[in-house]
């Protein structure tokens, strides 16, 4: 046996958190939350409903607290609201019969959202389905307040785009009806960019600026307290697996604060895909160098949220949702040469981040003009396939609720670009090691692209460039890149992919008639590493957001909502949103 000290429960989370403060203090992002257990001395201050998290589920939930009565404190990790959501594209799929729809005469109800979201017959075209494992309950609670949502984010002054309801930006929303509706961006200046988008498009432009920057001053005027950078540590229960959730422990900028919640405490902190350790209990391959996780270095989705809740005996639930292979929770970079290269979010010199994301990254137009390579050199799959998709309006066409038919209509045709990304070299390590987009002049030419600071993050190691392949092959060093690029096997793979060009056909892949040689110096290795993306599992909860334990039973005074929460398969913010008004109604109905 080893020698090694076990540690107890308690020790296990409390040298998390000194080494989560460690973290912090380095400015990076907090990867743990310690247990506050037990109820502590003295209370720093208090209110009936403590909110962590301002994002898209914390605002609609603590307005909803505040409006309902209560006194509200929202904790918030960052300098700024707003989370993921700000930086999203304002896209949210809320359908169920919202004036809307009605007004573009669409039809829909909270029944046609409850069996498009429950329909275990959808499937994508590699046989994984979206919504079979969705818990019934908590999608009924959504397909009933998802029109009220809509109308209370009108309400509440969000102005959308004025155009009826469609797909676009939509991820596993159901497929009977269109139900995307578009936040617009107004004079808000974006977060990506530290501008407002031109005036011309301001009403047209769906952004998540337009969503959250309303909210922001709706909570405000309903009087919620928001207290920014205060990052929840822990939460408090009165014994660790019994009696009521009272409080949280805050850490505002290193001193510690206890935050007593009279009624309720609601989990609002946005998920676990930034926090290796975690989301490698879905997916053994997620390993460190996938450290491009999509909002970040905005705000980081450290798992702090389920790990409190954990520490006082809330149970995960819903854990197919995060593996299952559909959707965005993983994804092909769309900027390349820079850390964070999630497709449809480019940091920009203005952005108030732009310190931590360093470069803005090269956008690629057409993945004919590079060659993809894992960290041994060599090729692993058609550079222009894409990658998980899923269930949205009109994607099985036609389409009857339940039918076998569903599934026989689907071609079978798996998007496994990103599975071979993640397979490794034949090492027995976990995680398929950097990818780097190796192109040349040409390439930079077609593309128009300026491989320079700030678009490429040369001092971080994530672009390279030399004078011929096996230079740049011994050029390539990033700490994620265990050994050097063998020269000879890079040479050998642009070698042979230029031969597939001259016969037009890829005899390893299939890409589609291969185009471009490699061949003009000087060339370039850009990291294309995969992106991990949105979370869908987390704690279990029911359909008031209650949080529950192992045993299934609710723990009194805890809510949780939006990506931390389990149980639901759908991208994004429609139900965050949602689940934010559910747990911010019922946290404000408790007795003190
Ligand atoms: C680039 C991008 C584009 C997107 N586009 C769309 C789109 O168009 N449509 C769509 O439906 N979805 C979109 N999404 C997804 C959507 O933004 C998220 O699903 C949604 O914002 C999640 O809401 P949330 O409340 O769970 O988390 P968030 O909105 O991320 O909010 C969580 C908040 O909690 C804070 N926090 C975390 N831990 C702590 C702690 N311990 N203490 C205090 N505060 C803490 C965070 O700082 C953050 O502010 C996009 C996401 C990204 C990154």
């Amino acid at each position: 046996m080893s020698k090694k000290k076990r540690l107890t429960r308690r020790e296990f989370f409390r040298d998390a958190a000194v080494g989560g403060a460690a973290v912090a203090a380095a400015g990076l992002s907090t990867p743990t939350a310690a247990p506050a257990q037990g109820v502590p001395n003295r209370w720093d201050k208090a209110a009936d409903v403590v909110v962590v998290g301002g994002g898209c589920t914390g605002l609609p939930a603590a307005i909803r607290a505040a409006e309902d009565g209560a006194s509200v404190i929202l904790v918030e990790a960052n300098f700024d609201v707003g989370g993921h959501a700000i930086v999203s594209g304002g896209n949210i799929a809320l359908g169920g019969g919202t004036s809307a729809q009605k007004k573009a005469g669409i039809t829909d109800s909270p029944d046609l959202i409850f069996s498009d979201l429950t329909d275990w017959s959808v499937v994508q075209s590699n046989g994984f389905p979206d919504y079979r494992y969705n818990d019934r309950e908590i999608i009924r609670a959504f397909a009933d307040m998802s029109a009220p949502a809509y109308e209370w984010l009108v309400a509440h002054g969000v102005i959308f785009v004025d155009r009826a309801p469609d797909a676009q930006g939509g991820n596993s929303v159901g497929n009977s009806a269109p139900r995307e509706m578009h936040c617009a961006a107004m004079s808000w200046a974006q977060v990506q960019s530290g501008k407002p988008v031109d005036p011309a498009v301001q009403a047209t432009t769906s952004s998540g600026v337009g969503l959250i920057r309303p909210l922001e001053a709706a909570a405000k005027k309903a009087g919620v307290q928001i207290l920014l950078r205060h990052k929840m540590t822990g939460v408090f229960r009165q014994a660790p697996t019994s009696g009521r959730v009272v409080g949280v422990e805050v850490d505002a900028g290193g001193t510690k604060l206890n935050i007593r919640a009279r009624k309720a405490v609601i989990l609002a902190t946005g998920g676990s895909t930034g926090n290796v350790n975690f989301r490698r209990i879905f997916d053994p391959r997620l390993t460190e160098e996938y450290n491009g996780v999509a909002g970040e270095p905005y705000s980081f989705q450290d798992a702090s949220g389920e790990i409190a809740g954990m520490a006082v005996g809330a149970s995960l639930w819903g854990a197919y949702n995060q593996t299952g292979e559909f959707g965005a929770a993983l994804t092909k970079p769309g900027q390349i040469g820079c850390q964070y290269g999630y497709r449809n979010l480019q940091w920009r010199p203005g952005s108030p981040v732009f310190k931590l994301a360093r470069a803005s990254g090269l956008r690629v137009a057409d993945w004919q003009d590079v060659i993809c390579v894992n960290q041994a050199g060599r090729r692993f799959y058609d550079e222009t396939a894409g990658q998980f998709t899923s269930n949205n309006y009109k994607s099985i066409d036609p389409y009857v609720p339940g039918s076998y038919l569903n599934a026989a209509n689907i071609k079978y045709n798996p998007p496994n670009f990103l599975n071979a990304a993640l397979a490794g070299t034949g090492d027995p390590v976990n995680g398929g090691g950097p990818i780097w987009a190796i192109f040349d002049a040409d390439a930079v030419k077609r593309e128009n692209w300026d491989p320079n600071p700030p678009n490429v993050d040369i001092e971080a190691g994530y672009c390279f460039t030399a004078g011929s392949i096996a230079e740049l092959a011994s050029r390539i060093v990033n700490k994620y890149q265990k050994k050097p690029v063998p020269a000879a096997v890079l040479q050998d793979t642009v070698h042979r992919y230029n031969a597939f060009v001259d016969v037009k056909k890829d005899a390893d892949f299939g890409k589609p008639g291969p185009r471009y040689k490699i061949w003009t110096a000087p060339f370039y290795a850009a990291w294309a590493t995969p992106v991990v993306h949105d979370t869908r599992a987390g704690l279990r909860i029911n359909a008031r957001c209650q949080v529950q334990d192992l045993n299934g039973q609710v723990i009194p005074g805890l809510y949780c909502g939006g990506e931390s929460a389990g149980g639901f398969s759908q991208h994004g913010l429609a139900r965050c949103a949602v689940q934010g008004l559910i747990a911010g109604t019922n946290a404000a109905a408790e007795k003190p």
